[in-house]
């Protein structure tokens, strides 16, 4: 079966499916993104994950492309077409197609829209959380404004790639006083030896993750100790357990740190029962 993406108002096969030349996405990274995960065939936190769409558009004064029914309903649509059961659904928004200029088009045109679907192996998912991943720690280089969650991602592209060449699955940033921000692709947590759930305020210096706004309401159900706080690369290092979570990963376990095992070097309890509790507090729609 080929893949189906939405390209601007059309259901596109994949190989038909391109953008113009001048999309300021391609030319600037002048654009947007959200991941929803798809479960069971239904989105999950889509209105969450909407919120955070309109917002990060708003920051960087893109027009919002369509009313967010209708978006709803493509996303569903691309996510049916696509036949997905469990997996993700990928948007895409720019500041659409002009002539090559950094400053905005004047006057202003139409937002280009891409939404694509695809399945995951969620077995595959549920053994690598059982068995871990390793993170490897880069300096945090990216620019002020990495709570938009923009398309504009090449620092994280040379993290992910510096992970996958030291054979981690993850690169944690490191800020200029030795405190973690995020990961490369999800927020990064530990569990201090006095059983504390540490995780980076939501500020400017990371993406406020959905997975980690709905974590926070399985942490205060599960009766759990949160401190909203940076930690320190040393203190990761010593922690009882570590994990990062994202919209497509849910809570996934790490059980090294640049090298070093974390805690005893397998899956912690908390984390663990975190990720097989998520759900229950997440929307479906
Ligand atoms: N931080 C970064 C830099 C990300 O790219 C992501 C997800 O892609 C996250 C955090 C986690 O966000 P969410 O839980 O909404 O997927």
């Amino acid at each position: 079966m080929s893949r189906i993406a939405y390209v601007n108002g059309r259901y596109l096969p994949h190989r038909a499916a391109t953008v113009h030349v001048e999309d300021r996405g391609y030319q600037f990274a002048d654009g947007v993104y959200e991941v929803c995960e798809v479960r069971g065939g239904r989105l999950v936190d889509e209105r969450r994950h909407m919120a955070r769409l309109q917002r990060s558009l708003s920051e960087l004064r893109i027009a919002q492309p369509m009313s967010p029914a209708a978006l709803s309903i493509v996303m569903h649509e691309t996510v049916r077409r696509n036949r997905v059961g469990d997996g993700i659904v990928y948007l895409q928004i720019t500041r659409g197609i002009a002539r090559r200029d950094f400053a905005f088009p004047e006057p202003a045109n139409a937002p280009s829209v891409v939404i694509t679907a695809r399945n995951f192996d969620r077995e595959g998912g549920e053994r690598l959380a059982a068995k871990g991943i390793s993170v490897v720690t880069v300096a945090d280089d990216r620019w002020g404004r990495v709570d938009i969650k923009s398309i504009s991602l090449l620092p994280n592209v040379l993290a992910k790639q510096a992970a996958r060449e030291q054979n981690a699955r993850e690169a944690w940033f490191v800020d200029r006083d030795g405190k973690v921000t995020e990961g490369a692709s999800s927020n990064a947590w530990i569990i201090s030896r006095d059983g504390r759930v540490l995780t980076r305020p939501a500020e400017r210096g990371i993406l406020r993750g959905i997975t980690r706004t709905v974590l926070l309401d399985v942490i205060e159900a599960q009766g759990l100790v949160l401190e909203e706080r940076p930690f320190t690369v040393e203190e990761a290092y010593g922690a009882t357990e570590a994990f990062i979570t994202s919209a497509s990963q849910i809570v996934l376990p790490v059980v090294r740190i640049d090298g070093r095992p974390v805690g005893a070097g397998i899956p912690g309890k908390v984390a663990t029962a975190l990720r097989s509790k998520f759900h229950r507090h997440a929307e479906f729609s």
